[in-house]
């Protein structure tokens, strides 16, 4: 899709990464100049340098990280024109529609391309994505941005209103998404498009509960089946890293450490005050003040009271010995919609009547 380059190249996109509230695409074009609160730079000085630099404004004023873009980052860059569908909501999607390489999926509206991106990247070349969007400057836009990322021949967009002329294909697609003000007004064409050799899936994307009854009942009525709604929350993990207590084992193999050596300690300390007593009494008195200014016992005694931490071993390993600790924050994120998923099961005409053929088993 995007530049498979090590490094940017003159009309790239690359993805101007400022904070994490501020991520912007950029087209390198040389001879532009690219300004924003963190600084000054020129497009002619992003060309050559590989991507994931960390590149210093010219005027001193901060820097910017020049990243390669993935649909991850195009979500979080992209030029909002609706409402976009975000990353926590797009890989559960993918996943409960089994959407991979290969699949052929269906989604309307297109809007501003979030979740295009991500579906694409997964179905690869070998699949296909028709996306459908009824306001004509936005599909003319979105069109513009699947050529430029060279996802033409993945996605194909219509300009169409798919609640009353419905699909463009029939009987092909392994999933369809919808994500639209009124999808119960799309089921059963969606149905027409779903393919019928094989169990398929459906979702549809609704910000209330009123629009959900709506769409089961919708779905119920058009013959699908295991019909289940989920809501996607986050709930964000504050991660701190915070020096490991020290086990227990080692405290008392410490404390045992030190009791030794103040043993040993004392019992030199007794050995030399015998000494000292034994040498005074051979001295005279000035030279018995001069002796009291020595270091005694008292200041030794003291360097044994400091604490274990501050010991120069422990502190080494206290270093050493982190562990990362995290913090559920209390307040739970990320409403946008619900998601009612369902399945269509072909009914099979043909396995049914070899069942009601066979013979029937008895007890005798
Ligand atoms: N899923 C998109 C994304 O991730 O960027 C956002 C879709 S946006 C919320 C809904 C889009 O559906 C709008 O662009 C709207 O114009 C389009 N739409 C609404 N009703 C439609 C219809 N009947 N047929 C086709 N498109 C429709």
């Amino acid at each position: 899709m995007w530049s498979t380059g090590r490094e940017v190249a003159a009309g790239d996109i690359v993805i101007v990464w400022q904070t994490r509230e501020l991520i912007q695409p950029l087209l390198i074009t040389p001879g532009k100049d690219f300004n924003s609160r963190f600084g000054h730079y020129r497009h002619s000085d992003l060309i050559g340098i590989p991507y994931g630099s960390r590149v210093a404004s010219r005027n001193g004023r901060g820097f910017i990280h020049v990243l390669r873009p993935t649909p991850e980052l195009w979500t979080m860059a992209l030029p909002h024109r609706t409402q976009i569908l975000y990353l926590a909501d797009i890989a559960f999607i993918t996943s409960w529609l089994d959407i991979r390489r290969g699949s052929r999926v269906i989604e309307a509206g297109t809007g501003s391309g979030s979740f295009s991106h991500s579906i694409a990247r997964t179905i690869g070349a070998s699949g296909h994505l028709y996306s459908y969007e009824f306001h004509e400057a936005r599909a003319e836009k979105a069109r513009e941005e699947f050529i430029r990322h060279g996802m033409q021949d993945i996605v194909t967009l219509t300009h169409r209103n798919v609640c009353k002329d419905g699909f463009t294909v029939e009987n092909l697609v392994d999933a369809v998404f919808l994500d639209l003000p009124a999808p119960w007004d799309a089921v059963l064409h969606a149905k027409k498009a779903l393919r019928k050799d094989r169990p398929t899936r459906i979702c549809c994307f609704s910000p209330c509960m009123e629009q959900v009854m709506r769409a089961v009942n919708a779905l119920n009525e058009a013959g699908f089946t295991d019909i289940t709604m989920y809501e996607t929350l986050l709930r964000p993990h504050e991660v701190h890293q915070l020096p490991t207590p020290l086990p227990l084992s080692h405290v008392i193999d410490k404390l045992k450490e030190m009791e030794k050596y103040r043993e040993e300690k004392r019992l030199r300390q007794i050995a030399n005050n015998k000494r000292r007593r034994e040498e005074d009494s051979d001295l005279s008195e000035p030279d018995k003040r001069v002796r009291t200014t020595e270091p005694n016992a008292t200041q030794d005694e003291s360097s044994l009271q400091t604490p274990l931490i501050s010991d120069p071993r422990a502190k080494v390993e206290v270093e050493e010995q982190s562990v990362n600790l995290s913090k559920v924050c209390h307040e739970v994120r990320g409403h946008t919609s619900y998601l009612t998923f369902a399945r269509l099961v072909p009914y099979a005409p043909e396995t049914l009547e070899s069942a009601a053929q066979a013979p029937v088993p008895t007890d005798d």
